[in-house]
């Protein structure tokens, strides 16, 4: 299978969805990253910055997440990072609605990936991915194995941005991490 191929046709797929379009606003933000990634990160929601660039985590949270990925050893481009949900919502929170349709566009780009490991960033993530959201204080830095394929839970970056104490939580995860992917 050509991955970039099949990666470009959801991509065109996302940018002609009406009803992804509904309630949002600004460009598509598909996801960045290479095809052949072993981990893929997934997020909530596109911000403004995202969706002023059609670039996901471009904005504080995602430079947070990006210094985790380049901190565990891990170049940006070998990963590739994501969100359910493809733009920005006008009420800033997405809705159930509008996370299980972004799913559906979600879960086609991880059937082409194949990743080894999805890292779940948030109970928006969770819920998106796993059909539950989960109680990230409990969950986080646990490995689930569900349908032969292997989730890590961690909190979403803007979470760590909010509090330190959560910022702490989420720099152990990561530690914990790389020692799984290594
Ligand atoms: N937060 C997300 O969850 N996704 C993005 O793309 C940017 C910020």
């Amino acid at each position: 299978m050509n991955k970039s191929f099949e990666l470009k046709k959801i991509a065109n797929e996302i940018e002609k969805c009406k009803v992804c379009k509904t309630g949002k606003n600004g460009k598509a933000v598909i996801g960045e990253g290479s095809p052949d990634a072993d981990i893929v990160f997934v997020g909530e929601a596109p911000g403004k910055k995202e969706a002023e660039t059609g670039r996901p985590f471009v904005g504080r949270s995602g430079q947070l997440l990006r210094r985790l990925i380049r901190e565990v050893g891990l170049k940006e481009g070998d990963v590739y990072i994501t969100s359910p949900v493809k733009y920005l919502p006008e009420v800033g929170t997405p809705t159930v609605k509008d996370i299980e349709h972004g799913k559906t566009h979600l879960q086609k780009q991880l059937d082409v990936i194949d990743p080894k490991i999805i890292v779940l960033l948030g109970r928006v993530a969770s819920f998106a991915i796993l059909g539950e959201f989960l109680a990230i204080n409990k969950m986080h830095g646990v490995i689930i194995d569900k349908n032969n394929k292997r989730y890590f839970v961690t909190f979403h970056p803007s979470a760590g941005l909010r509090f330190p104490s959560l910022k702490k939580k989420i720099i152990e995860d990561f530690q914990k991490l790389k020692k799984i992917i290594l």
